[in-house]
């Protein structure tokens, strides 16, 4: 039987776009108004300053672009560095290829870290590359946090004090579209030059905001960083957050009232506790899959994501065809596997806002117990 028409709802389980609170949802279910009224620009405000809290960032500059993830990473590449420059990127997954083809594309000089997919950053190698780099001829660092391929956390901490230890000025780049919001991720004291992410991941809204946020040295850098850019461009951001009145075009309403209420509940939980949540519901998925005899295409215990798991199937089965079973069958939305783990690999998406069966129902029994003492 096909359920994907019938009665229920779909259990969305892939890595981004998540599902939406309805709390998100009460607040963007609005009427259009004008942003150049007073409202908006009050609105902005308060979201362009507790948005620093999300990215652990009490120095940074936040944008709220009206983009998705690759807008974003645009923004952070065409600010800060001129064509040509060089840049040390590591490839270990499609998403990290996707950033390194934008990076070539806007005319950089990239040089490739590969690792296998599966593996984290290659951290050696940019080690040898920062040893012999005397001139300084490195501008960025660019790496993604956390792989959404294929289940692979870096080490963020680990590339700062590489750099911090060949005192190295090379900007560092970070994509935190699958990790922000849901893992550790500590802007200031890694030493993060422009961190990002996309509002339809762990932010749990829909899709349609790139949050960038910019340290001092990366707006520095962004004075004197020659690639063109317009919609990206964080000075006409600059010059109407001088003015008060935040926006240099049309944002969307909805999206803005959507970003105050998911940012309200993510601090009425507590990000330390939304973390908690989020090690406990990759801890749990990991657990899964072991018990199903399943192997996690994560290599290395230490790339554990909390965020997404890519479940390798054994080689007789293709994996999309689960993928589709699922979602035929059980009205369940899984990841497929992306390029060179097409076939190989499904993943489960364990982002925002999310909970475990099992409180809901010690929530049900706690009500039914105190029903029945009625
Ligand atoms: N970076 C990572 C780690 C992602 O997972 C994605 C999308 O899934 C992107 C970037 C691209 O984001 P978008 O699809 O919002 O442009």
């Amino acid at each position: 039987m096909d359920y994907m028409n019938g009665p229920g709802r779909n259990h969305l389980f892939v890595p981004g776009p998540v599902n939406i609170p309805d709390q998100v949802i009460r607040a963007m279910s609005r009427q259009n108004e004008d942003y150049r009224s007073p409202a908006i620009p009050a609105l902005t405000k308060t979201l362009l300053e507790d948005v620093k809290k999300i990215f652990k960032t009490t120095t940074g500059t936040p944008f709220l672009f009206p983009t998705t993830g690759t807008g974003a990473w645009e923004s952070a590449l065409t600010n800060t560095l001129s064509p040509g420059d060089r840049i040390v990127s590591f490839s270990l997954g499609q998403f990290s290829l996707l950033w390194i083809d934008q990076q070539q594309r806007l005319g950089f000089s990239v040089d490739v870290v590969e690792s296998d997919w599966g593996y984290g950053a290659d951290l050696g190698a940019l080690e040898s590359k920062l040893r012999t780099d005397s001139q300084h001829t490195i501008k960025a660092i660019c790496i993604v946090h956390n792989e959404t391929a294929t289940g692979v956390t870096n080490d963020l901490h680990a590339v700062r004090k590489l750099l911090d230890a060949y005192r190295h000025p090379a900007l560092l780049l970070v994509d935190g579209v699958s990790s922000i919001c849901a893992l550790d991720f500590r802007m200031d004291e890694w030493g993060v030059d422009v961190a990002l992410t996309g509002s339809q991941k762990a932010l749990s809204l829909p899709t349609g905001l790139g949050i960038v946020c910019a340290s001092p040295k990366a707006l520095e850098a962004a004075k004197t960083a020659k690639s063109v850019r317009v919609f990206f461009d964080w000075k006409d951001y600059l010059k109407f957050y001088k003015m008060g009145t935040y926006w240099p075009y049309t944002p969307s309403i909805q999206l803005l009232y959507g970003l105050r209420a998911g940012l309200d509940l993510l601090f009425e939980e507590g990000l330390d506790n939304v973390i908690k949540r989020h090690t406990r519901l990759g801890t749990a998925t990991r657990l899964a899959v072991a018990a199903w005899g399943l192997k996690n295409c994560t290599a290395k215990e230490e790339n554990f994501s909390d965020t997404v798991t890519a479940v390798v199937v054994p080689p007789y089965i293709d994996s999309s065809e689960i993928v589709k079973h699922a979602w035929k069958r059980y009205n369940l939305s899984l990841g497929l596997g992306l390029n060179k783990v097409a076939g190989k690999v499904f993943r489960i998406g364990h982002l925002g806002h999310l909970n475990e069966v099992r409180t809901h129902a010690r929530r049900r029994r706690n009500c039914l117990r105190s029903a029945s003492r009625r």
